[in-house]
């Protein structure tokens, strides 16, 4: 196996994948695969409480809150929040720092909903996350991306937004690190980045949001469909969910907790922010105080040299080092699941490739 660098979907731990592998043909004496037995089933049903159970004891979620995993991806949240929490006479805010609050800014228009863009970062190319903005009073909800997985920038602190309840796509530092919850109305993170493989998005809902469903949606476009069947109004997408189930374990039980996590994560993307700063070989492309611990970003003097340093990397065992291809460059993604050995591998690399083309 390679050191694995891919944005997403991503690394996941591999004591988690040589525990799937291991019980794959009979899951806990069933006589069948995970994939095989009904979602309706005591087997299933207790594999999606535990992992419902896991959320919530990671990140402090009070009863107010409830869990739900949602097929659609975090795209179908773009829509699917607007629809359902933003009535037309209201008015939704949002924070643009780029591709994924564009996206979510664009469906919320679709809709023909108001949307004040409370502040952007695009004069900067979205380099940064801003510290000012122009909240509407009575809006609906904020909402934010909580880290730009494409532009490598991460908010370090969520802003104030008074009563304003905050809507987060944190598809791309979910349980990264420690956050207090309860200013948030609603959270959405599509699983492959830092939660297991593609398939369910995590939904954290909440309870009075729900109150805000309009009568007039689809069935399956609705939080309420999902929240009174607790995510099992219709087949869930069950193979993530048991995989989720068990990243979540190894995150409490061999990591340690979210406050383990977040420290080695800062552990991780420091020594490789140091590895692009000194030298002056590699140039980051984030602003400093805007630096992502998840989507490390950085060029290098050209884009030849580009090319040549994906490409010996993966001679080296590392890939998935390619910037997105919407911004060029190089990118190293450093989910909760990549090694800090993983990073050391890769700083060692860098510092011999500069050295020889530098
Ligand atoms: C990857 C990503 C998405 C898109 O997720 P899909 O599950 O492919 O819809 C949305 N937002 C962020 C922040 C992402 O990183």
């Amino acid at each position: 196996r390679i050191y694995n660098f891919n944005a997403g979907p991503a690394a996941l731990p591999l004591p988690v994948l040589e525990e799937i592998q291991a019980e794959f043909l009979d899951f806990k004496g069933s006589g069948m695969s995970i994939v095989e037995v009904s979602h309706r089933s005591k087997w299933f049903d207790e594999v999606i409480q535990d992992a419902v159970t896991r959320t919530r004891r990671l990140l402090g979620l009070g009863d107010q809150f409830q869990v739900l995993f949602l097929q659609g991806g975090a795209s179908l949240q773009f829509c699917m929040v607007p629809m359902n929490l933003c009535s037309r006479d209201q008015r939704a805010d949002y924070v643009d720092t780029g591709t994924w609050s564009t996206k979510a800014i664009k469906e919320a228009k679709i809709l023909g909903r108001s949307v004040n863009v409370a502040a952007s970062s695009e004069d900067k190319n979205f380099s940064y996350i801003p510290e000012k903005f122009h909240f509407t009073p009575d809006a609906a909800y904020v909402h934010f991306t909580s880290n730009n997985t494409i532009k490598g920038t991460q908010w370090s602190a969520f802003p104030d937004t008074g009563s304003i309840p905050m809507i987060s796509d944190m598809s791309s530092d979910i349980m990264s690190k420690v956050f207090d919850p309860s200013p948030f109305g609603l959270i959405y993170a599509g699983a492959q980045k830092n939660l297991g493989p593609a398939g369910a998005t995590l939904v954290i809902i909440r309870r009075d949001m729900l109150d805000r469903v309009p009568e007039d949606l689809p069935t399956m476009l609705r939080y309420t469909t999902f929240a009174e069947k607790n995510s099992m109004f219709n087949t869930p997408p069950c193979f993530t969910v048991y995989h989720i189930g068990l990243v979540l374990k190894w995150l409490e039980e061999t990591v340690g907790g979210m406050a383990k996590m977040e420290a080695l994560n800062r552990e991780k993307a420091a020594f490789l922010y140091e590895a692009i700063d000194s030298g002056g070989f590699y140039r980051g492309t984030a602003e400093e105080e805007s630096r992502s611990l998840m989507n490390v970003t950085f060029r290098l003097p050209d884009e030849s040299l580009e090319v040549r340093f994906v490409r010996e990397a993966l001679e080296n065992g590392m890939g998935g080092l390619k910037g997105h291809r919407s911004v060029g460059g190089c990118r190293a993604s450093i989910y909760n699941s990549t090694s800090l050995d993983a990073v050391k591998a890769l700083v060692d690399f860098m510092k011999t490739f500069a050295k020889k083309y530098g």
